[in-house]
């Protein structure tokens, strides 16, 4: 399988060279030239593995110049019982109403970044072997929160590489901050900057297309990488959990082999979406891709509005920040496989993204994305209200993010009467966001962030995540806070590390 920009697809790569690169020269992000289509004897070989065994088959119909015994030996590890809590990594748990909650926050970092980030670093250590690369990978990172953690645990002390966080000093969970600002490691910076992540996300991609910064780098031995969702590194492995739901529903009853569903998203920069996407494409049976958003609903209304997308809107902070995005990268790839890979199209539409902040999709390539998905969003009150409703009437502890998409199933199921049996992603734990949970359970915030997680135990007789309630006393390692126009002059930070 080739891979080529989303900008310009005249020069093909393989897979290792898009995963360590992680962004096209140009600015265009690296795609599959094709949809391995899964066969009936793949879903029954599928449904006979562990998540393990589905994630190296799924990674290896894309992956293509790697072999199966690399992404078994991978997948093992990543995806190790020790790491995961046990030896289901993302349970399916079904709740009334045809409803079932994709659990993908059983990882280190309690967040579905792990899913993917678990991986990368087995994936991007061998490309860089494949693809003769002898530099150390500096890997740039934006956060909106999880990304940041998921890829610091990721990554500490990977032989060959160094990574460097970026996150908006106002803009993520206390969780989340105190997590990164404790990440152990002597391969690991992170850097707060005033702004927002998608003013952090826009430096990145600046830094990462700058010629002299790039060549400076070069001459110290570095070379630039990613671990955000441009990476293809970090989308593939994310196809395998929705494939590996399917099988698990199947097993369970849920739902008949063959008999389709819809996926219901929480989303920011759409990669995880995306991912379903593809697995739809590669013959996944999807009815519709439910695109959930929060008060940052910009592609509420690129959806709802013909592929109409506008950036040019205030943006807010809500209590689901790792979805506070309104420039949503990922929906670059969708484009180009909605165009049918139309290079032209795609850089046209992006030059316009960057220049004025919006863009209009044509009729044509619209229709089709239009026949896939559908989208709403819902504000803070709408998901504390479902937080506390799913709590009293399921039993079922939910976080922010996760709210925001229960809710918006619920909207569209009303709006559409499509009572097509639906996957929500459940995406990150709700001791993560511990504050808004409490609050909306109507219990008593403390002012400490680590008791906060006895005072969700006590009202949820829940126990908190272990790598949560281990962050008590910890001393932080890194405060530092940039201007985000100074940006730029924080990669000089990597020659330290
Ligand atoms: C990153 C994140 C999202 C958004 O996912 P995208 O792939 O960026 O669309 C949603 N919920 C949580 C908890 C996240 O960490």
């Amino acid at each position: 399988m080739d891979y080529v920009s989303t900008r310009n697809k005249a020069a093909r790569v393989t897979a290792a060279y898009a995963i360590a690169n992680g962004i096209a020269s140009d600015g265009g992000l690296y795609c599959p030239t094709g949809f391995p289509a899964l066969a009936a004897e793949d879903w029954e070989a599928l449904a006979g593995m562990d998540y393990k065994g589905r994630a190296a088959c799924i990674l290896g119909k894309f992956l293509t110049d790697f072999s199966a015994e690399e992404l078994a030996d991978y997948a093992a590890k990543a995806y190790a019982d020790e790491k995961f809590g046990g030896a289901d990594t993302a349970p399916v748990v079904a709740l009334g109403g045809g409803r079932n909650m994709l659990e993908l926050w059983h990882g280190p970092t309690c967040a579905f970044k792990d899913m993917a980030l678990q991986m990368l670093p087995h994936l991007l250590t061998a490309s860089l072997r494949k693809t003769g690369e002898t530099r150390t990978a500096c890997i740039l990172v934006a956060t909106s929160g999880d990304t940041g953690k998921a890829a610091l645990d990721g990554f500490h002390d990977v032989q060959g590489t160094k990574i460097m966080v970026y996150y908006p000093v106002d803009g993520v969970s206390p969780m989340q901050k105190l997590q990164m600002v404790t990440q152990e490691g002597g391969n690991v910076e992170v850097v707060a900057i005033r702004g927002n992540f998608d003013d952090a996300q826009s430096a990145v991609k600046r830094i990462f297309t700058d010629e002299k910064t790039r060549e400076e780098l070069d001459r110290d031995g570095m070379m630039l990488s990613s671990a955000n969702s441009i990476n293809w590194g970090r989308l593939a492995p994310q196809i395998a959990y929705y494939v590996s739901a399917y099988c698990d529903m199947v097993k369970g009853g849920a739902v008949e082999m063959g008999e389709k569903i819809n996926i219901c998203v929480p989303t920011g920069n759409f990669g995880n979406i995306l991912a379903a996407y593809i697995a739809k494409r590669m013959g996944l049976p999807v009815n519709k891709l439910i695109c959930a958003s929060n008060r940052n609903n910009v592609l509420t209304d690129f959806f709802k509005k013909g592929g109409a997308y506008d950036r040019n809107r205030d943006f807010y902070t809500t209590t689901s920040p790792s979805m506070d995005i309104l420039i949503s990268s990922n929906l670059e790839r969708l484009l180009f496989f909605a165009s049918d890979y139309d290079d032209k199209l795609v850089a046209e539409l992006m030059d316009k993204l960057a220049r004025g902040g919006s863009y209009q999709v044509a009729k044509d390539v619209f229709a089709k994305i239009d026949a896939d998905f559908d989208a709403g969003c819902c504000d803070d009150r709408a998901a504390a209200e479902t937080i506390r409703t799913l709590w009293e009437t399921e039993h079922y502890l939910c976080d922010t993010h996760t709210a925001v998409a229960v809710r918006v199933y619920e909207d569209y199921r009303v709006r559409t009467g499509d009572e097509t049996p639906v996957v929500i992603a459940s995406t990150a734990s709700p001791f993560k966001f511990c504050r808004s949970v409490i609050e909306a359970l109507g219990g008593t915030l403390e002012k400490d962030d680590v008791t906060q997680l006895d005072v969700l135990t006590a009202l949820t007789d829940t126990p908190a995540p272990s790598p949560l309630a281990a962050l008590a006393g910890r001393p932080p390692r890194f405060e530092r806070v940039v201007d985000k126009a100074d940006i730029l002059s924080t990669v000089s930070l990597l020659r330290d590390l």
